[in-house]
């Protein structure tokens, strides 16, 4: 089918559904086929939010295509209760929106939610929900990107990957889980220590959840251990009265890295102490160098630590096998528990449905380029929010990713047809 054609239908094929109860021209695969005029993006967390806006505010329809049946799925179903934002909170807000001035320095996992739905209504995003892409491929007979749901193909010039760094819960196979007869769930899945009250529970994992998540345990009255297999930097969240993220990014401004390293390792050891007497080794590199180099997050202490010196948190080595009710660890020693949490993080979609090898790394899903070069690949793609540098990284893909597509959607508009004539359809799109 020539170009033009096939244009031509998906754009017919979206007037005749309008008119016609949707009853829709039906691509080769039997999907409907819809032609949006302007980018369609793939996730409405706080990334495919924030690059709607921006999008919007510069004249540019978009499309959301959430596969949840809400936007921010991430903070809306899967964390726990006592969640708060780990940055305060003038470092997590989206482009064009800061958040209310009553709201604390870290809002509330609830605040934050409110947040993005008042940033929605605002900005009037509309996402489809219910719609997971399955599969997404430039077409470069067509020159446009395809891409595919269970229902619909959607034909567009620009695709925006905003599904997220926490796409997929990772869930480590242990030997012997099977047997193990308690229940073993991921943090994905926890909302309080109310459902633990009395137990015995072994958490996996010593990032910032499985922390929070130990002490959350502890204030349940449940009694918590916590798995550490690697190096871990604890940094007390706040310093001389300031957010040490804070503290860190101001003093970038004026030194290297590597003496902000320094100062922050004395500041915590002033702080905290000596970690490592808890079995909190610190890694050789510092907290900032080690986050440019491996994304790996240093975890800010909200209470966890006081109890692991307490001994309210017991802290064990690896897992070796599991048996009933009971955990055999690799030093040899075994321990009875009632139940396993596992706070063994997410990894990225892409490589799942994204049909494309250049922009995107099979092995992990992130961009290829390092930040800050990863937002844009060829024809038309880009990425938002996987830069390991949380809401504040997804703000800034976000307005750079507007920016670049209104320069070709003006230009396109004055020289191409069909930027131009789709512009007539786009009710369908907000
Ligand atoms: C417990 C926790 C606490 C955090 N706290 C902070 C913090 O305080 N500050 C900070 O800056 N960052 C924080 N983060 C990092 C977090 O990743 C970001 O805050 C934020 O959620 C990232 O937004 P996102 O839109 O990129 O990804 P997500 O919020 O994960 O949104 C991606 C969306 O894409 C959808 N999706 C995925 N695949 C498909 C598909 N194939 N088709 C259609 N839709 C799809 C998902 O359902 C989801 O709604 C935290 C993360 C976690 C897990």
């Amino acid at each position: 089918m020539e170009k033009e054609e096939y244009y031509y239908k998906c754009v017919q094929g979206e007037i005749e559904g309008k008119q016609a109860h949707d009853t829709l021209l039906m691509s080769k695969s039997k999907r409907r086929c819809v032609w949006v005029p302007g980018p369609v993006i793939v996730g409405a967390g706080p990334s495919g939010l924030a690059v709607a806006a921006c999008l919007k505010q510069r004249g540019i329809p978009s499309l959301l295509l959430e596969r949840s049946n809400c936007i921010a799925s991430l903070w809306q179903l899967k964390t726990y209760d006592r969640l708060r934002l780990h940055l305060p909170k003038q470092f997590c807000e989206l482009p064009l929106m800061p958040f209310p001035a009553h709201f604390p320095t870290y809002p509330t996992k609830h605040q934050f939610i409110h947040y993005l739905e008042t940033y929605a209504q605002r900005f009037d995003i509309r996402p489809r929900f219910n719609e997971t892409v399955q599969e997404a491929q430039f077409d470069s007979t067509l020159g446009f990107w395809r891409v595919m749901t269970h229902t619909t193909e959607y034909v567009c010039r620009w695709l925006i990957v905003a599904t997220g760094e926490n796409a997929e819960a990772v869930v480590p196979e242990i030997e012997g889980a099977a047997e193990f007869g308690g229940p073993i769930k991921h943090t994905s899945l926890y909302k309080s220590g109310e459902e633990l009250r009395g137990k015995r529970v072994l958490v996996v994992g010593c990032g910032n959840s499985g922390m929070e998540v130990c002490l959350d345990l502890c204030n349940h009255n449940a009694t918590p251990s916590l798995v550490i297999r690697d190096t871990v930097h604890v940094l007390p969240r706040e310093m001389l009265g300031k957010s040490t993220f804070g503290v860190s990014m101001w003093l970038l401004k004026w030194l290297p890295l590597r003496i902000v390293d320094g100062l922050l390792l004395l500041l915590s050891w002033l702080l905290l102490g000596d970690t490592a007497r808890f079995g909190l080794v610190r890694p050789r590199l510092g907290p900032l160098q080690l986050k440019n180099l491996s994304g790996k997050t240093p975890v800010l202490d909200v209470g966890t630590l006081a109890k692991i010196k307490t001994g309210h948190i017991k802290v064990c080595p690896a897992i070796k096998r599991l048996k009933r009710h009971t955990v055999e660890f690799v030093d040899g020693k075994t321990e009875n528990f009632d139940a396993i949490i596992l706070a063994t993080g997410y990894k990225s979609n892409v490589p799942s449905w994204l049909k494309e090898g250049e922009m995107f790394s099979k092995e992990d899903g992130y961009p290829r380029r390092e930040f800050p070069n990863g937002w844009k690949g060829e024809s038309g793609v880009y990425a938002v929010g996987f830069t390991k540098r949380g809401l504040l990284g997804a703000s800034m893909d976000a307005k750079r990713i507007a920016e670049d597509i209104e320069r070709c959607w003006k230009a396109e508009a004055k020289h191409s047809t069909t930027a131009f004539a789709p512009s007539l359809f786009s009710l369908s799109i907000s």
